[in-house]
């Protein structure tokens, strides 16, 4: 499983580093990045992608 940020989407609410802290992390520019590769399960990803309130975080399974 993939999961990628996307940053025109991300309004830095930080809550996917929050809920999966070993998987995103902020960027240089503010905005949350992917970690790769994740190290957080796949439950917590998902849950923390559907958390997102933008819909910024896409998963390809
Ligand atoms: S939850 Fe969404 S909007 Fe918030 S920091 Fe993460 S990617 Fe950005």
């Amino acid at each position: 499983m993939k999961c990628k940020v996307n940053k025109e989407k991300c309004i830095s609410c930080g809550t996917c580093i929050v809920l999966a802290e070993a998987s995103f992390k902020w960027d240089e520019d503010g905005k949350a990045v992917e970690v790769v590769p994740p190290g957080d399960d796949e439950q917590t990803i998902k849950d923390a992608a559907g958390a997102c309130p933008v819909g910024a975080i896409e998963i390809e399974e």
